[in-house]
């Protein structure tokens, strides 16, 4: 279970486009994924100007594509990745991996993307970053961006949660923190380490539960430090107890350039890598990056609704939103009213929520058009609407305060009252037999319904 092993896969399906003119990785890249971006294909660019090494983009970019590398379909989707939150599994540990097949000292060979006017240089950007505590007791793997100062140092930036706990309490120890930074990883490795598990949990042992018992780690060879044995490519690195530099600007999730910040610095002790590994550059801001980040926060919104209405259908932390910021909820309810437990709900579920929507199931939650359409026919300002003034939302809005980060939440229940007549709101139909609707879906060939779209439109039928 490795990329490699997921990229062949998608090429079978047609999923892979090959750009085999050259580009440089200043810029050039970043601007064609930017191009392709939400829906597009997996981008494999064979030449990059200068470098020897393929580069891969938008792995993760669809639902679709995500679905398919965890084996399963968007209606077991959410259930899987909960499954493996509660039964994460222990890899078996191997002496040998192809990641160990060549070995260098430095990151002048990598072809590390520059991606937008004002970032601060070339980032990293697909990182899977392992840790253990200096006492050897919590092990935590977690996706972090890297900023490359020169060829043996990197800026990390440590949100404060997991990884910075553990690299605080090897301060207090007096230690630099041992770390394994894996590039071009099998995607389920990607939406483990974007898990919201808790402290102490290994996100590899929920990986492993994603692909079925099948990940592999090797040791590393200079650090007190694990990594995939398939991965194509492994910093093994130090973070420094002492030395912290400026770390940005760069590009985050919204689009905008985030603060520069004082972070610690990686001293990179060793590269390893599989022969003809291709490197994974992740757009910041783009669609895979939106999904690995808030798709695993839709998981959160889906458990804590479900268990206020009947029914969830689907959430969609859209790309409008930035993948973050806006909730678009497909519910069934019972009774008036639930539509705003189910957006209390979710403001609970994933604080850094701004904006979210409620929508009936016959509603698509992946089609901005048709939620439009809902809110301009069921939904009266008046009665259901919700604002929360002066809560923490999340540091990403450039609208919220900025000296106390406070921002407003707005709620829009717009499902149908069920106080009026059912028929005021029943959506019209032409009555047709199923080859008809298939004689359509020809015309309009593959790929004009979104896959989500179809998800809903057989679910909303059913
Ligand atoms: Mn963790």
């Amino acid at each position: 279970m490795s990329l490699k092993a997921f990229l062949k896969q998608m090429e079978k399906e047609n999923e892979v486009l090959h750009v085999k003119d050259e580009i440089s990785a200043r810029f050039e890249t970043s601007f064609i994924v930017k191009n392709f971006d939400s829906q597009g294909p997996i981008l494999l660019f064979e030449k990059v100007k200068t470098y020897e090494t393929k580069v891969v983009a938008n792995v993760c970019g669809t639902r679709k594509r995500i679905c398919a590398a965890l084996d399963t379909d968007q209606d077991e989707l959410y259930r899987k990745l909960t499954e493996a939150w509660r039964s994460p599994k222990k890899p078996k540990i191997v002496g040998d991996g192809a990641v160990k097949e060549i070995s260098e000292r430095d990151l002048s060979n990598i072809p590390i993307l520059t991606h937008f006017a004002r970032d601060a240089g070339p980032y990293i950007t697909s990182a899977v970053v392992y840790a253990k505590s200096v006492d050897g007791n919590v092990e935590n793997v977690s996706v972090h961006r890297l900023q490359v100062l020169d060829n043996k140092r990197l800026a990390i930036r440590l949100v404060p949660r997991h990884l910075f706990k553990l690299w605080q309490m090897a301060k207090e120890a007096g230690k630099d923190l041992e770390v394994s930074i894996s590039i071009g990883v099998h995607p389920a490795i990607l939406l483990a380490a974007s898990s919201p598990v808790p402290f102490g949990m290994n996100e590899f042992d929920v990986a492993n539960t994603l692909m079925s018992d099948r990940l592999r780690l090797v040791e590393c060879k200079h650090v007190d430090a694990y990594a995939p044995a398939e991965a194509e490519l492994v910093l093994e690195g130090k973070i420094s107890a002492t030395e912290e530099v400026d770390e940005g600007p760069f590009v985050d999730i919204t689009g905008t350039y985030d603060v520069v910040r004082k972070q610690p610095v990686v001293k990179v002790m060793c590269v390893m890598h599989r022969r003809n590994y291709v490197y994974h550059g992740l757009l910041p801001s783009g669609a895979e990056h939106k999904l690995l980040m808030g798709l695993p926060h839709e998981v959160l919104i889906w458990e804590a609704a479900s268990k206020v209405v009947p029914k969830v259908y689907a959430v969609n932390l859209s790309a409008g939103g930035s993948g973050w910021l806006h909730a678009i909820i497909s519910i069934e309810k019972q009774l008036d009213g639930d539509g705003k437990n189910a957006l209390l709900a979710a403001f609970a579920a994933h604080p850094s929520l701004k904006h979210a929507i409620v929508v009936d199931s016959d509603v698509d939650a992946f089609d901005a058009s048709d939620v439009e359409w809902a809110i301009a026919t069921r939904f009266q300002a008046s009665e259901d609407l919700i604002t929360i003034k002066n809560v923490r939302g999340s540091t990403l809005d450039s609208s919220a305060d900025q000296e106390t980060g406070l921002t407003t939440k707005v709620g829009v229940d717009a499902t149908r009252p069920f106080s009026r007549p059912k028929e005021k709101f029943e959506r019209a139909k032409i009555p047709v037999n199923e080859s008809m609707e298939k004689l359509v879906r020809n015309l309009l060939g593959p790929g004009s319904k979104s896959f989500a779209h179809e998800f809903i439109y057989k679910i909303s039928r059913n």
